[in-house]
């Protein structure tokens, strides 16, 4: 198993007498993200396949876990990067001891180049095995705790997708989830909205890691058969509850987690709330100061 088990935690800050709020740490994975499950799966699966060499794009996250996955299990690697992937991160996933490219300014543009290089592409969001990768972490929860609400960000939909997955195994059909997108990033909502998939022609978010102009087709699809509740929020107040959680729980993560963090902070939710604190590796003081200084710009 390349990911960890993590600390389920009761939040006293973000509680309150009409609400319990349980903090999945997935920010304490080994590469600071969820993304660990579900690359990590997907890296091993593609290995017992025959992989000798894995591609990945991603604007982060993604990319460090399946850099992670590969040096763990000794496969050669390539992860292209869009241009807006801080520089901090890019020679993280290369401490990982891989080939790291840069193409394009977004996502899709250096996933593009990912498809046309050889070897396995593993896909960040869009595949069964990075879902049942991010399944995993519900089948932690559930021995302890059944919740009135799941909260989680979406980005493209492989979190929600994989959560959605682990909540039926363990009978939680029943339980709403609350996705959060940020204003700008919003490809889930919208296609909610209308019903059928929608390609965002840009991204216009600070939350970089939520900026998947389309999410994936099993994303709407779960829309049909759960209870999901789309919700967006501002740039400002996923940043916001990243100071604020830094002050409450003494942990730093990215505006793609304080996003899922928010609505907490706004007082919304009842009951026992189980939210997926995503985590984020890009995120260090230097960095929350510059998203502090660009939501107030
Ligand atoms: C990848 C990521 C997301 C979004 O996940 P999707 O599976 O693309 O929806 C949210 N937060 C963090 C920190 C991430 O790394």
């Amino acid at each position: 198993m390349l990911h960890i088990e993590t600390p389920l935690l009761r939040s006293t800050p973000l509680s309150t007498p009409d609400r319990t709020v349980w903090l999945k740490l997935e920010n304490t994975q080994p590469s600071g993200s969820f993304k660990m499950r579900g690359m990590g799966r997907a890296v091993e699966k593609a290995v017992e396949r025959g992989a000798e060499r894995i591609v990945s794009s991603s604007g982060g996250n993604a990319g460090l876990a399946v850099a992670c996955a590969s040096r763990a299990l000794g496969v050669a690697c390539t992860i292209v990067v869009p241009s807006r992937t801080p520089v901090a991160m890019r020679e993280k996933i290369a401490a990982e001891g891989v080939e790291v490219l840069v193409h394009g300014t977004i996502w899709d543009d250096a996933h593009e180049k990912a498809c046309s290089l050889s070897g396995t592409l593993i896909h960040p969001f869009d595949h069964p095995d990075v879902w049942q990768g991010h399944a995993t972490l519900i089948d932690e929860v559930a021995p302890v705790l059944k919740p009135d609400h799941v909260v989680l960000s979406v980005g493209g939909g492989g979190l929600m997708i994989g959560v959605l997955m682990g909540m039926a195994r363990h009978g939680w059909g029943d339980v709403p989830l609350t996705t959060i997108e940020t204003h700008g990033a919003d490809s889930f909502a919208q296609a909610v909205e209308a019903g059928q998939l929608v390609t965002l022609p840009g991204i216009d978010s600070i939350a970089l890691t939520l900026g998947a102009r389309r999410v994936a087709d099993e994303a709407l699809m779960w829309a049909m058969r759960h209870d999901i509740r789309p919700l967006r929020v501002t740039d400002r107040a996923a940043v916001e509850a990243c100071s604020r959680f830094l002050d409450d729980h003494r942990m730093l993560v990215e505006p793609a987690c304080g996003a899922a963090l928010a609505p907490l902070y706004a007082g919304e939710l009842m009951g026992d709330v189980l939210v997926i604190v995503c985590g984020g590796a890009s995120a260090t003081r230097e960095q929350l100061e510059g998203w502090e200084q660009a939501v107030d710009a």
